[in-house]
């Protein structure tokens, strides 16, 4: 499989890029994997379109051709990130709002999205509010799975999230990091 793992942190010594590190180890090595660290490529998460520069030809954009190509190229997608104010962190947003464009990721029908992206995803996420609470929330990840990607065509989507990861013991996070590994490597 071509594995895509698009992760957004600002510190490379941070939990989550500890997992990001643990994750790439345990996959298979029969598959191919590209690592996509959006604060180490400083991407530019603001959307731009006007007169001079149309929506319809966010798909040609020559800035973020290498990630379309990318995201054509993969067929399992691992997203690594942290809950920052209920979903996910602001350049992952404007990864998708820049990158998931009209023609490309998806095309508008008089039923609504019609997705041509291909393959499954996982989403991995870290967070402070107790597990138990997450089900109610309103994203913690669901906006990712359900109305982005499965939206895109990529489908089936999991969640695998870290709960109360700033309160609980370092065996906790051992505990929890090695399911994450143990399904990594069965990819
Ligand atoms: P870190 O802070 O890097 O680490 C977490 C713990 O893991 C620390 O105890 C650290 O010692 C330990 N650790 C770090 N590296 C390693 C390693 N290599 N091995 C073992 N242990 C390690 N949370 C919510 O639930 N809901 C929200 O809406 C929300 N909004 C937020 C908004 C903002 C702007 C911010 C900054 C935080 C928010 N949070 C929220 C909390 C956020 O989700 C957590 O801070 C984040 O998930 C922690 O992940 P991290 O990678 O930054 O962890």
């Amino acid at each position: 499989m071509n594995i895509l793992i698009i992760t957004a942190h600002p510190n490379p010594q941070s939990f989550n890029a500890h997992i990001v590190n643990q994750v790439q180890k345990s996959i298979d090595k029969s598959h191919e994997i590209q690592l996509l660290d959006l604060y180490a490529e400083r991407f530019d998460p603001v959307l731009h379109f006007d007169e001079k520069h149309r929506r319809r030809d966010l798909i040609v954009d020559s800035e973020t051709a290498k990630y379309r190509d990318l995201v054509t190229w993969a067929d399992q997608f691992i997203f690594i990130f942290p809950i920052w104010w209920s979903g996910m962190p602001a350049i992952l947003k404007g990864f998708i709002d820049r990158v998931f464009v009209a023609g490309f990721a998806y095309t508008n029908t008089k039923r609504g999205l019609k997705g041509n992206l291909k393959g499954k995803a996982w989403i991995i996420t870290t967070h402070n509010m107790p597990g138990l609470i997450v089900p109610f929330a309103q994203d913690y990840g669901k906006i990712l799975k359900n109305q982005v990607l499965k939206a895109c065509g990529i489908s089936p989507v999991t969640i695998s999230r870290i709960a109360s990861v700033e309160k609980i013991s370092d065996q906790e996070r051992r505990k929890v990091l090695n399911r994450i590994i143990q399904k990594a490597k069965k990819l």
